[in-house]
């Protein structure tokens, strides 16, 4: 038996075909006709198969530890959450929900929360991961569109990679971008980041620049082209609104400031500004480096300032490009898995937005205000303003900034809930319920992708002991909570009502809209193959590229500039705390590891938690190669192995995000990660945390 199924990891999302054989056993290959991948997989992916055991799952629900009946355990989280709204109102509890779930799941606890108990207190992991990139979106473009397709990056004539190893994070999609190149050596690569990574190896040029710089750096890229012949006057006049303001914040700015402020050369500089400035077609593909900052919005709006100027956008070969972290990142966003978001692309303050949404899910009572942020949302736990927490397939307990505090939360929390397939991790241990979910190769549903494309996740696994898929459980809390409006008889009937509100009173006023899928009957929703959205009447096979009529969903049509002032990240090193910690993924790793740590294939690659230091740093700290060392910074401390590297940039340390306390009894980075946060996007600074550096 052969299926079609989606990678659980990177937001490429890969296209599987899982195989059982006879004897039980479980191949894993790439599927050949899958148009994110073409049947190629990286280590990660091409591992599935080992990662399926049942060791380590959670398979029956339990209450204090003690397994119970799916009755039992249902009705506790019920009445647990009806009694604190009773009491409290619905602000005082939450729910914290993941990218790693699928549309279905994550459409019916925005439902759950948004329009029945009437809280945005809903917010995800993918606030780590894009919020910035949505935010900027919005701003420039009215919406939260990535513009392009996987094939721009296969048509530019020049590859932009700001804050991305993408040979690591997004590797199918590098090894795409390598091959390219090849085929056209026309084709240049610039990688833009402090480290030297894999991904500069297929390089034309690295730019190390200065830790946070990167706004600078754009902005100075859009001075350099304003005085050139590459704006594009006609698309700038006719499609865009601020482009005078955008340019007075610039104003002056030369090659050289911009070079000695992000501490590069002149040079370089020059030949990265000549370069975008000569080449028509431009892909610039952004990642967590620009996300994950205080200022994350505004840099991303610094580089789309750069393609709206000259109107590389909505054509092929070039374009903003927002690569997602997660599998089903951007399909929590088409829910409004967001605090701030709404269901469909709308939005929660938007009065006629909320009344469209309230009709079409019959809903009781809509939060009419944005809900808290995952940063704000722990905090508010921690000082009690929320007294119950449901946590979706999730372990902020290692993931989130400030991870101590986290934990101090939960351990105070009236109710925490915890739904995941995985029975002992650092956030299951602080559950009061904990409810067994399904797993990669049991789910059923869609996910979509960075490009925006729409894939089925298919089972090939019986769902083992007693667990449940997400959506079905969240259901069943509705229906004990009170609630009509959650009697799905399949996951394809939550798909339908998701497709159906995504074209209800629509009009083309708003980008996501998947109507022409809303009546998909059981067979067709089982055999979707993947598509790009919109997915419309007009357009029934998808869309590969938006803005092609160069008409945006402002109010006005017109795309807007933003003028961007750089700032500070939010806390500078000093004498005590003199480097600065930047934190991100290994090659073969996986968020908390609870996957990828099960197989000895990928565990053989980077073992245990490393801070990476320059030569001079590690002299100065006095940390050896391969020794320990304990860094600290004001929030938190832990142990990690020293690796010294003249590809790091002095200065900075770098510390993989997956381990937790295992390892030394302090392998959380998180524990030191400021919790300082993007007042746009409240996405946290996780590439900016002052520490300090000693022996261990
Ligand atoms: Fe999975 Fe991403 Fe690797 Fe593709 S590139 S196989 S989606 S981890």
């Amino acid at each position: 038996m052969s299926v079609k199924t989606t990678c659980p990891y990177c937001g490429v999302g890969c296209g599987v075909v899982a195989s059982k054989d006879a004897d039980g056993s479980v191949r894993v290959e790439g599927d050949g006709q899958h148009p994110a991948n073409f049947g190629r997989l990286c280590s990660k992916g091409s591992a599935l198969a080992e990662t399926i055991g049942l060791e380590g799952r959670l398979l029956e629900p339990m209450i204090g530890g003690t397994p119970v009946h799916w009755d039992d355990a249902l009705d506790r989280v019920a009445s647990g959450f009806s009694r604190i709204i009773r009491e409290h109102g619905p602000d005082a509890v939450a729910f914290y929900v993941s990218g790693q779930l699928l549309t279905e799941d994550y459409y019916v606890i925005n439902k759950l929360a948004k329009g029945f108990v009437g809280t945005a207190n809903i917010d995800t992991n993918s606030r780590l991961c894009m919020a910035s990139s949505v935010a900027g979106h919005k701003r420039a473009f009215g919406s939260d569109t990535v513009p392009g397709c996987y094939e721009d990056l296969e048509q530019a004539d020049l590859l932009v990679l700001v804050g991305s190893n993408a040979a690591w994070c997004h590797p199918i999609l590098h090894q795409r971008m390598l091959a390219a190149k090849e085929k056209n050596p026309a084709c240049r690569i610039v990688v833009i980041d402090p480290r030297r990574t894999a991904t500069c190896e297929g390089a034309d040029l690295h730019l190390p620049l200065r830790s946070g710089s990167d706004s600078v750096l754009f902005n100075g890229l859009f001075a350099f082209l304003a005085g050139s012949n590459a704006v594009d006057r006609d698309f700038v006049g006719s499609s865009t609104t601020g482009v005078v303001d955008a340019l007075k914040q610039v104003a002056g700015q030369t090659v050289a400031q911009t070079a000695a402020t992000c501490g590069l050369t002149e040079g370089a500089v020059g030949l990265f500004f000549d370069w975008f400035t000569r080449t028509e077609r431009v892909v610039t593909l952004y990642s967590q480096g620009v996300n994950q900052s205080s200022s994350g919005a505004d840099k991303v709006n610094a580089i789309i300032n750069c393609h709206l100027l000259t109107g590389r956008i909505g054509r092929p070969g070039m374009g903003p490009f927002s690569l997602t972290g997660q599998p089903n990142a951007m399909g929590g966003r088409e829910v409004g898995g967001l605090a701030n978001q709404l269901a469909a692309h709308m939005e929660l303050e938007n009065p006629a937005h909320r009344d469209l949404v309230q009709r079409f899910w019959r809903a009781p009572v809509m939060a009419d205000k944005g809900g808290l942020k995952a940063v704000d949302m722990f905090d508010a736990i921690a000082d009690k303003r929320i007294k119950a927490v449901w946590i979706i397939s999730t372990n902020p307990v290692v993931s989130l900034p400030d991870a101590d505090r986290v934990r101090a939360a939960l351990d105070a929390c009236e109710l925490v809930v915890v739904s995941d397939c995985v029975r002992d991790t650092d956030t299951t241990r602080h559950a009061h319920v904990l409810l067994p979910a399904l797993a990669w190769g049991e789910k059923d549903g869609t996910v979509t992708n960075s490009e925006r494309r729409i894939s089925r996740q298919r089972p090939f696994l019986a769902a083992p002991g007693e667990a449940r898929a997400d959506w079905r459980i969240i259901c069943d809390v509705a229906h004990r909570m009170g609630y009509s409006g959650f009697d799905y008889a399949d996951v394809a009937d939550v798909f339908r009502e998701h497709a159906a509100l995504s074209g209800y009173e629509n009009n083309g006023q708003r980008d996501f809209d998947i109507s022409a899928l809303s009546t998909l009957d059981g067979r067709a929703y089982d055999a979707l193959a993947p598509v790009q959205w919109p997915v419309t009447p007009d357009h029934p096979a998808g869309t590969a590229r938006m803005f092609e009529s160069r008409t945006f969903f402002t109010p006005n049509g017109k795309a807007r500039f933003v003028p961007v002032m750089p700032r500070p990240a939010g806390n500078a090193t000093s004498r005590d705390y003199p480097l600065v910690l930047n934190t991100g993924r290994v090659r073969d790793q996986w968020h908390t590891m609870t996957r990828t740590g099960k197989t000895a294939r990928l565990m053989s690659h980077i073992f245990e938690p490393y801070a990476e230091f320059h030569p001079e740093d590690a002299r100065v700290a006095g940390v050896q190669n391969e020794g320990l060392t304990r860094l600290t910074s004001p929030w938190g401390e832990m142990i990690a192995r020293v690796v010294v590297s003249a590809e790091q940039r002095r200065g900075c340390v770098f510390v993989p995000m997956h381990w937790n306390e295992e390892f030394a009894g302090a392998g959380r980075v998180n524990a030191l990660v400021n919790p300082v946060v993007d007042p746009v996007s409240g996405q946290p600074e996780s590439k900016h945390t002052p520490v300090k550096a000693d022996p261990y």
